[in-house]
């Protein structure tokens, strides 16, 4: 349910509905747009992090709300999610990310902007990070990837620096001014990992780790959604809805390939997601085509896709040597690669009415 504000509304008149439904054991979630002020009713949270009312609001309340001094009409939102409904917020979210190498020294994700991500899958050592840092940011990437907690299919796989790699993404943002995203996989390294990273990652295996997402969303952290790798569009968004019920309103998604029958590709880019999260959601999306193809030879052709698609961004591995990465290797571009990607990704850019942030 959504409580629809009159477009004058003042404060006092908020309070007075988010007061009546903490009376009432809901919870009001505010989203004040340009064109309407909007609060979104949850069941409230009991002790043990369960919501007592999940099951629906009764109609008594419902007309009260309608009776309470500048409400305009409550709403039944239809979908299982709720505050990721563009029903809840019909504006698109925009998430700022502090970014020291871009002349504002913010970039906004959500915008008429398309923002490249981009370096190793794996911080491996101080070279191979700076070398790449140095390289996609030559090219036009403001924002820095590498997995310093890698999660591996394998348990023979390397598994990632931990601690020590962060230090390396820290201190490549110091020297290039880029912002940094990594991936945190347990709810008790969140706090640490928030020291380094001015974007969190939630990796496809960990989009349904309730309890990560809970941790997250107690954060104002920015957070990167990946799409779990077997999950539903709705699914996502009910993940997402974790985060944003916490409180935490910067979330990004990340279509990233979903396990289907082909076996050519690692995964199947869909990018079908893309407008389908544009219509059905306010929050950014992002692509992911390195984990999204599995081949290095695919990544262009799906960056640009999914820019021509609606993608507010892209994530996208590079390696200075791809052939001795220590992990996905053959989904990484060359430096050579990503510095032929730029130039198609900002002609397909300004062809949908984008721009590419770069400097
Ligand atoms: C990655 O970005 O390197 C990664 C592990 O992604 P995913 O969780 O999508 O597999
Ligand atoms: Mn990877």
């Amino acid at each position: 349910m959504i409580v629809v504000m009159q477009q004058h509304c003042n404060d006092v008149a908020i309070e007075h509905v988010m007061t009546y439904l903490n009376d009432h054991g809901l919870s009001g979630h505010l989203s004040q747009g340009i064109e309407r002020t909007v609060i979104g009713v949850l069941g409230a949270v009991g002790p043990s992090g369960t919501r007592t009312t999940a099951g629906g609001i009764n109609p008594e309340i419902q007309d009260a709300l309608e009776g309470l001094p500048c409400v305009e009409q409550v709403v039944i939102v239809s979908k299982p999610y709720k505050l990721a409904s563009r029903e809840f917020h019909p504006e698109n979210t925009i998430v700022n990310i502090p970014t020291p190498c871009v002349s504002e020294g913010t970039v906004h994700i959500g915008d008429t902007s398309v923002v490249m991500m981009a370096g190793p899958c794996t911080v491996e050592s101080e070279k191979q990070l700076l070398t790449t840092a140095e390289a996609v940011r030559k090219e036009g990437a403001v924002i820095l990837r590498g997995g310093a907690f890698k999660p591996s299919t394998s348990p023979y796989g390397f598994r990632g620096m931990g601690e020590a790699g962060l230090k390396l993404l820290a201190k490549a943002r110091r020297e290039f001014g880029m912002s940094i995203i990594t991936e945190v996989m347990t709810p008790t390294d969140v706090e640490m990992v928030c020291e380094y990273a001015d974007i969190l990652q939630i990796g496809t295996r960990n989009m349904q780790n309730y309890m990560l997402l809970d941790e997250i969303g107690r954060t104002d952290k920015p957070v990167v959604l990946k799409r779990g790798m077997s999950a539903t569009i709705e699914e996502w968004l009910l993940a997402a809805e974790y985060i944003l019920s916490q409180g935490n309103p910067n979330v990004i998604l990340c279509e990233r390939g979903i396990r289907t029958f082909e076996k050519m590709t690692r995964n199947t880019m869909d990018i079908s997601a893309i407008p389908v999260i544009k219509r059905v959601s306010h929050l950014p999306i992002i692509s992911d085509p390195s984990q999204g193809t599995g081949h290095r030879h695919l990544v262009s052709a799906m960056s640009l896709a999914s820019i021509a698609a609606g993608a507010d961004g892209l994530l996208v591995e590079v390696h200075p040597n791809p052939d001795e990465a220590l992990k996905d290797g053959a989904q990484s571009l060359t430096l050579d690669q990503f510095k032929g990607l730029m130039p198609q990704l900002l002609a397909v850019s300004h062809a949908v009415g984008r721009t590419v942030v770069s400097d």
